[in-house]
């Protein structure tokens, strides 16, 4: 094995994704405190009857029906009395229990226990989860999916705010509609503008852009108002690929332009002002797997949530060779939990990718038949 071919100073992946994602301002939430007790009152926690324990399985006189949302100052639970009352609704005053639906034996207007309640029963006592003025959460958390129903609950849910505006354009003179024999069609585009619709953002698919400087510069000058632009190709050392000294130009900060990995290894990470440029190589497997490492991260921290961590563990069914001196990751099947490495599988192999149920991590030098070996899965 000869580690003597690729630059040495290559920017290990996971050292660009860290990058990546200190680099991106992640929108930080106020410190939240409950507006009122949670919850505001005593609620039954099951469809049943609310009633007076210390009346034991006495019949009631039933007073009326509570459902959830209900006022329950209509009702008064005096000796001798009970309300109906379902999951969800308001504690009458003068009740202290819930007898479930299945433990009630219905005698005309009366209700009648077939089991002993105790104070308390199937009932959630006001300010059980918090009181009002606690601290529900600290500033600067993370954003999650529980967290935005806790914002909803104490009305501060913004729903505008969710969403990330994405554009993606290709680059390159050889994407046509319709290809003579020398050209192709644009698959990158369509590929990663699916991508990132997968992945929740605002997508805007854009005409692929010549390989030519100013064109490249107005594309970039003039994003409007996305915060992410991906682009494809462009980004390698051939002499139409202009992207890295458009950016330079521009005065944009390069977070980072190629890393350790196969394929992909052109990647670039640019920030223009507020917009995120992930430069992408041309070749569709190199965009393809880039976009999976580096997109769902960027999304991420721009929506405010934690740093996403998409790497699973399987072992390889057989061996696989790798020569080279850059971590590969490999197109495989996933099947009943082992990772079966296909044919092929090149940087412009889009007919392999089609067939990948995951990438799975290489290490230079090769890797064992049995071991176990990280792996991401296509979207
Ligand atoms: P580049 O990174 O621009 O040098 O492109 C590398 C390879 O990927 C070339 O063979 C390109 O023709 C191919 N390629 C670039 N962009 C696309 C695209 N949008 N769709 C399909 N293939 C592409
Ligand atoms: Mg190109």
């Amino acid at each position: 094995m000869s580690m003597s071919c690729d630059q040495p100073d290559l920017l290990p992946l996971d050292e660009a994704l860290t990058r990546l994602w200190e680099a991106l301002p992640a929108p930080s939430l106020p410190s939240v405190r409950a507006g009122r007790d949670d919850p505001a009152m005593a609620l039954a926690t099951m469809d049943g009857v609310a009633l007076r324990a210390s009346e034991g399985r006495s019949p009631r006189r039933n007073l009326g029906t509570l459902f959830a949302g209900d006022d329950p100052s209509l009702f008064e639970v005096v000796p001798g009395t009970a309300v109906r009352i379902m999951t969800g609704a308001a504690l009458p005053a003068g009740a202290d229990a819930i007898v479930p639906v299945e433990a009630i034996e219905a005698l005309g207007d009366h209700v009648r226990p077939r089991i002993d309640p105790s104070p308390g029963d199937h009932v959630r006592p006001r300010g059980e989860h918090a009181k009002a003025g606690d601290l529900l959460l600290a500033a600067g958390a993370p954003l999650n999916a529980a967290r935005v129903a806790l914002l909803a609950m104490e009305g501060l849910f913004q729903p505008a705010a969710r969403r990330i505006r994405v554009a993606v354009a290709s680059t390159g003179n050889e994407l046509v509609a319709v290809p003579a024999p020398h050209q192709i069609r644009d698959s990158n585009g369509p590929m990663l503008s699916a991508l990132a619709h997968t992945l929740g953002a605002e997508v805007e698919l854009r005409p692929a852009l010549p390989d030519d400087p100013a064109t490249l510069a107005a594309a970039l000058v003039h994003a409007g108002d996305i915060r992410i632009l991906i682009t494809s190709g462009g980004v390698s050392m051939g002499e139409h690929d202009h992207l890295p000294s458009v950016l330079k130009e521009l005065g944009a900060t390069i977070l980072f332009h190629k890393i350790r990995l196969k394929p992909g290894k052109p990647m670039l990470a640019a920030l223009l002002g507020d917009l995120l440029v992930l430069g992408l190589p041309g070749n569709p497997v190199s965009a393809y797997l880039n976009a999976l490492l580096f997109l769902p991260l960027a999304l991420a921290r721009l929506e405010g949530r934690t740093r996403p961590d998409p790497w699973r563990h399987a072992p390889l069914r057989v061996a696989v060779k790798h020569k080279g001196d850059r971590p590969l990751m490999h197109p495989c099947r996933l099947v009943e939990g082992v990772l079966e490495p296909l044919p092929g599988g090149g940087p412009a192999d889009l007919v392999t990718l089609a067939k990948a149920d995951v990438f799975a991590w290489v290490e230079p030098g090769g890797t064992a038949a049995g071991a176990q070996v990280r792996y991401l899965s296509v979207l």
